[in-house]
């Protein structure tokens, strides 16, 4: 729920069912990176204190959440899918405005938010154990599973209602209730969010959002002591310190954070499809997404080739605001963002990286957003900053190899392994990938992504805990196991 003001409406924070104002009393502009001088919105600035308020309903409410059914969980679900489904084009074009994605890609997130709920609101419905044989012939041993309690979620602003909804549909349909924190730079789509949540009658404190400044209310969920499970999507370096937070007061956590994923395209490769997938993994939503593809991997065979026909695509690309039918791809998603594109573009010149397109336009300068055009760089080596660090931008790295294990022994030394295609028509290439990519999402001939909703989403090495997202995965980690043993 929101307030007008004579420029943009206020946003409050939603907590034990009520839509309230921080006791702080301040409010921060959430910036529309395409028109830098119009905010989205205004949205609260909180403080610990408002946090405590919201935790301490949401673990009042926690009892007789658990205590409904499966069943009865996943009803309110499916409402809260049904009215998102409703404002779809609402919430699309409000995420477009506030973070920059086109609004195509923002009425495919939306939607996908309304199919992880339904999915979830299906699991009320699924088992939740096993009966496993006793050697005690009079009794009988069985799992089942019990909630966390109360869960903080900690989200990201690159995907605000797909992956704030794959965190908090698992953690409410088996049983925990929640203190949402969104990413100030996305709160106002956030908002929006739980409107739905409000509007589908789930029960107050339930599900809980909380806005302001991730030192302050990310830092205080993984420090509250009523707090019993952490799932964060973010990046590395404030991943690394909830992480340390929640396992010091011995809760439960689950960290997703960055990439920098190869794409290697092999010397028998389809190149046409290379290259449309190598443009979709690595430029669609500007670049910032944990999965977009990095570095791109050609064999020596097929290098001049490829670069060509990419060259000839990526020129034809539209940069612009993302509301206009004719953007292929929008703004950096804020002035930081866009800064710190900008000296990785930098950075890249300085080690000698060949700049071949893009960096900043004639006009991008003058323009009202945070425009940077997509940006290939030719001749990197693997041990250059701009092939080992997350730039999470526009910018394609253009990687020269002689072998296929040597394609791999370059895409494996980095620090992250989340996701990683190959384009090749060997079935012994494709088998050698799966063996030794490290990587948590391995994709032949399809661009670096995350998967299916009802399949497992996570990175190995250090873009991830290692627990597992999505589908039926997730149980894992919002529920605890408990062994019954009965004796008759
Ligand atoms: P971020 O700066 O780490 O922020 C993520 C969340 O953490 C935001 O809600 C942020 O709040 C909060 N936060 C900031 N400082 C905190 C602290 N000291 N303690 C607790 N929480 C804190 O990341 P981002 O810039 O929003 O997102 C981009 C990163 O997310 C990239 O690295 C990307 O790869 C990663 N990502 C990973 C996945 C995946 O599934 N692996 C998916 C999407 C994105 P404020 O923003 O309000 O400060």
């Amino acid at each position: 729920m929101s307030t007008q003001t004579a420029t943009a409406q206020t946003f409050l924070n939603y907590v034990n069912g009520q839509w309230t104002a921080s006791l702080t009393g301040v409010v921060e502009a959430s910036i529309n990176p395409a028109d830098k001088h119009n905010p989205v919105g205004y949205v609260q600035k909180s403080s610990v204190e408002d946090l405590d308020q919201a935790v301490q309903a949401a673990k009042n409410a926690s009892k007789p959440w658990r205590k409904l059914s499966g069943a009865a969980r996943g009803d309110y679900l499916f409402k809260v899918a049904n009215l998102i489904e409703e404002r779809l084009e609402e919430i699309a074009e409000t995420m477009t405005k506030e973070m920059g994605k086109t609004l195509p890609e923002a009425k495919g997130e939306t939607a996908r938010g309304v199919a992880i709920l339904r999915y979830y609101a299906g699991e009320g419905m699924r088992k939740v154990g096993d009966v496993i044989p006793s050697t005690d012939s009079s009794a009988m041993m069985l799992t089942t599973r019990v909630p966390l309690g109360v869960v903080g979620v900690i989200a990201p602003w690159n995907f605000p209602v797909a992956i704030p909804i794959w965190k908090m549909a698992p953690a409410l349909i088996y049983g925990n209730t929640v203190v949402f924190k969104p990413a100030q730079e996305a709160a106002v789509t956030a908002a929006k969010v739980i409107e739905c949540f409000e509007q589908a009658g789930i029960p107050a404190g339930v599900v809980n959002m909380v806005t302001g400044q991730g030192a302050v209310i990310g830092q205080a969920i993984a420090e509250h002591p009523d707090i019993q499970g952490i799932t964060f999507t973010g990046s590395n370096a404030v991943g690394k310190q909830v992480g340390q937070t929640a396992l010091a007061r011995g809760a439960k956590y689950q960290l997703e954070m960055g990439g920098k994923n190869p794409v290697i395209i092999a010397a028998d490769a389809d190149l046409d499809l290379a290259v449309e997938g190598t443009i979709s993994g690595g430029l669609r939503s500007t670049g910032q997404k944990c999965t977009a593809t990095s570095r791109v991997i050609v064999h020596a065979d097929v290098y001049d080739e490829f670069k060509e026909k990419l060259l000839t695509k990526v020129r034809e690309i539209k940069v612009g605001d993302g509301l206009e039918a004719d953007t292929w791809m929008g703004p950096c998603a804020s002035e930081k963002q866009y800064q710190t594109v900008l000296s990785y573009i930098e950075q890249g010149k300085a080690e000698g990286a060949t700049l071949l397109w893009g960096g900043l336009g004639p006009s991008d300068q003058e323009a009202n957003g945070f425009y940077v055009q997509p940006t290939i760089f030719d001749d990197v080596k693997n041990e250059m900053v701009i092939a080992q660090e997350e730039i999470f931008g526009p910018v394609l790295a253009l990687i020269k190899v002689h072998s296929l294990e040597e394609a791999l022994e370059l895409a494996n030394d980095v620090a992250f392994g989340l996701s990683a295609s190959i384009y090749t028509s060997q079935i012994s290439s494709m088998l050698s990938f799966i063996e030794d990519m490290e990587a948590g999402l391995v994709r032949i001939n399809a661009e670096t992504a995350g998967v299916e909703l009802q399949a497992p989403f996570g990175g190995m090495k250090q873009s991830s805990s290692h627990s597992r997202e999505q589908g039926q995965a997730a149980i894992e980690f919002f529920t605890s196991i408990k062994t019954v043993f009965i004796k008759g």
